[in-house]
Formats: C-alpha cells, structure tokens, sequence
C-alpha cells in the first residue's frame, strides 16, 4: 500500500457512500473524520476505563486520570509547550478563547477605552468573546483588514501596515487567527507577536485551522495563547486546548467555579487549586481528552512524512487548476503564497446553499453559508459562500470526482 492507501485504511467512514456514491468529504474544516486508533480508544475507554478523574482512589479513577493527563502531556510536545502546566484542556477552540477574554476583562487586564486588536478575518469564536469583555470593560475592538475581495491584491495577507498603525492606537490585547476558516492563507503570527510584544501587547493566538496543517512551537512563536480543537485534528469533538504562558495563567482568575478548580473550599473562602486545573471545573470530558493522545501523535506521524508535503502540494495544485476550469468562479485569496488545502469561493449566477444541497446528491459534502465568519464573507461573499477544505486523507480521484460533480451542478443551476 501506498502512503495515501494505508491512510485511507486508517478511516472507516471513508468506505461509505451518500446517495449511492462513494463519499467525497471536503468539509474537513468544520470537523474532520477521525482514525481506528482513535474510535478504538474512545471505546476501550467507556468500556473499561470509565470513571470520574482527579477524585476517587480506586483503580478506574486511577485508570481514567492517567488516560487524561497523558492527553494532555501529548498537546504539551505537540506545540512544544515547555509545561504541562500550561495546557489547559476544555470544550473547544471556542470555549479557550472564551476563557483568555473572560478572564482577561474579570482581571482587571482590559479596562475602558483599551483596544482589542482583531483581524477582519476572524472566526464568530473570535469576535463575540471580545465583543463581551468590550461590554463588560468599555473596552473596544480595533479591525484590521485583510487583503482579498476588491482590495488590490487576493492573497488573503493581514494588512501589516494598518496592523502596525493599530498597535499603537491604545491596544491592550492582540487575538488573531493563525489560518482564516474562509481564507485558507497563513498569517505571519511570529511576525505579528513579536510587533505586539515590542509595545507589551500580550497575544492569543487562533489555531483551529492552523493546528491541523501548520507545524505549531509555541515557544518559538512567542504567544501568550494558542487556542484549538480537538475535532479538527482527529480527536473527538468536546475538547479543547488552550496554551497559556505559566506567568499568564497564573495570574488570570478562574474561568467557572465549581468541583476539580478548587485547593479547599469553606463558605468564608475558597482556596483555588493550581494550574492547569484552576481552569477546569466540573467533570471533565475524560474520554475525548484522553483520545488526544492517539489523535495528535497520528497527526504527528503523518506531518513527519515526506510524502504528505508532497501529497499537500499536489493537492493544492489540482484544486487550483479544478477551481479555475469553472466559468465565473471566485476564490477569496487565491494569490496566498503560503495557504492550507482550504478554498471558499463563489460562482456567478448560483446560490452556495442550492449548490452545497445539489452536490451532496452527486456524493460530495461542501460548507456553504458565511461558515461562523458572517464579517468578511459579508464583504468578501455577499454573505454565503462554498467552501472546500481537504485533510491528507483526500485523494487527487476525489479532487476529479468534485470537479466533474462541481461542473454538473453549476450547469445545472445557472441562471
Ligand atoms: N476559529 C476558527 C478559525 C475555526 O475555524 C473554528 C471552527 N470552525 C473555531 C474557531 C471554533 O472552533 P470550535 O467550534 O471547535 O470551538
């Protein structure tokens, strides 16, 4: 078998059919399909395994710990986080990012007139936590536009001279996407951490897309955060993990109150427990946590293989040339000199919805709508765009199979 054969083998659900077709997943962005070794774990895990952590002393709740706390051990050589302590597990990329801005305005850290500086590219998950702590502080948000959409250029980059101009505008607080979930282009996070930090600007960092294609070290990057999601790199959904800087976490208040967060607790006062576990209150998601381990270490093996940069590269080029066969289609960012398989575009004359609906028929899942980023697919899109977002496991045929469907569906449907 081939790399991409003994991939494949690795999914189950890559063997079933929609409507008859063998299936075409291309909506590897919202979340992606997850591998045996990780199905089988979270199996072994309920049948075996299934108690409270952190709690009890008998033996499952034992058992239960250890499988949690060596998921969290793996994100922390994942990201090349130099603490376990600094990996807090949660719900998702969106509850992290919840989390840093919360805390950040309960702290004290934004206050009013204070600026939090976003991208214009940014994800709902990283707009209405900010928007929040703006209510709660006075505190107000600073855009800084991209260049895509009837700008001058389309290769998706954050304006770095308004970036710039921004910072020195009163900024207390950078949160900016590592890779757009509608543009697909990298941006210059190091770069723009490190212009942050030249005006003591701390910077939270969302990774749910640039986790997945993106060597990520965060101590190389320099970020106060990195946010992300379990579910788009293997793992199950409900979990999440949030990077801190030690000096960061531990001087944030907790998130939630509540069992787990706690050193002791009397009705006069409570003693909260250290970090990670002062921000995890509550019975954890043991199971899903626990599935990072196989989850990131099989990320780890594929992006450590020669032939995946290759199969990425030959992928990146057959959509290019399958996206661009399409008379009247529009790709935001197409001119990215460094982007992940991910593409959304619109098409003359079609709706995103009824295309998206008529595509699944011929077997192929595609996102459509403005994708949980309404601000730029409002600017860039007219408000609902198609989105294409491919993982290792997506074959060249595939690519065909979605060009042919594609061009059928656009016959069919313009106007
Ligand atoms: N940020 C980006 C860039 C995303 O693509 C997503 C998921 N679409 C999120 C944040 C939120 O992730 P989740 O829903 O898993 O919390």
């Amino acid at each position: 078998m081939n790399f991409l054969q003994q991939i494949r083998a690795d999914f189950p659900i890559l063997g079933r059919k929609v409507e008859g077709r063998p299936l075409v997943y291309f909506d590897n962005a919202a979340t992606s399909q997850r591998p045996a070794c990780v199905l089988d774990l979270q199996q072994k895990l309920c049948k075996e395994h299934n108690a409270n952590i952190h709690r009890a002393v008998h033996t499952l709740s034992y058992e239960a710990t250890d499988y949690y706390e060596a998921g969290r051990r793996t994100a922390q050589r994942f990201i090349n986080a130099e603490s376990s302590d600094e990996i807090v597990l949660t719900g998702g990329a969106t509850m992290s990012i919840n989390l840093v801005a919360e805390c950040m305005a309960r702290g004290g850290f934004i206050g009013s007139g204070d600026g939090i500086l976003l991208s214009e590219a940014e994800h709902h998950s990283n707009i209405v936590p900010w928007q929040m702590a703006c209510q709660r502080t006075g505190a107000h948000l600073e855009v800084v536009p991209v260049r895509a959409g009837g700008s001058d250029a389309n290769d998706g980059g954050v304006d770095m001279e308004a970036y710039r101009a921004a910072l020195r505008r009163g900024v207390k607080m950078v949160a900016v996407t590592h890779v757009s979930n509608i543009l697909g282009a990298v941006n210059p996070v190091k770069e723009m951490v490190a212009e942050a930090h030249a005006l003591g600007i701390p910077v939270l960092i969302d990774g749910a897309q640039g986790i997945v294609h993106r060597k990520v070290d965060v101590q190389s990057l320099d970020c106060d955060f990195y946010a992300f999601s379990g579910h788009k790199i293997y793992a199950p959904t409900g979990i999440g993990v949030l990077y801190g800087k030690r000096e960061w976490l531990e001087k944030l208040p907790p998130f939630m109150g509540g069992g787990d967060m706690v050193a002791t607790v009397s009705f006069e006062k409570t003693e909260y427990a250290d970090i990670p576990l002062k921000f995890e209150a509550g019975t954890a998601n043991f199971v899903a946590a626990a599935c990072l381990a196989p989850a990131l270490e099989y990320a780890a093996k594929i992006a450590s293989s020669p032939d995946a940069a290759e199969h990425e590269k030959k992928q990146i080029e057959a959509m290019k040339q399958t996206l661009a066969s399409i008379d009247g289609l529009w790709v935001a960012a197409a001119d990215a000199e460094d982007r992940i398989p991910l593409w959304s575009f619109t098409i003359d004359g079609v709706h995103p919805l009824d295309a998206a609906m008529l595509i699944d028929k011929m077997g192929v899942a595609l996102r459509s709508g403005h994708m949980c980023a309404e601000p730029i697919v409002r600017r860039i899109g007219g408000g609902s765009m198609l989105r294409a977002s491919l993982m290792p496991y997506n074959t060249l045929e595939e690519i065909e199979v979605f060009g042919k469907a594609l061009e059928r569906t656009v016959k069919l449907l313009r106007r």
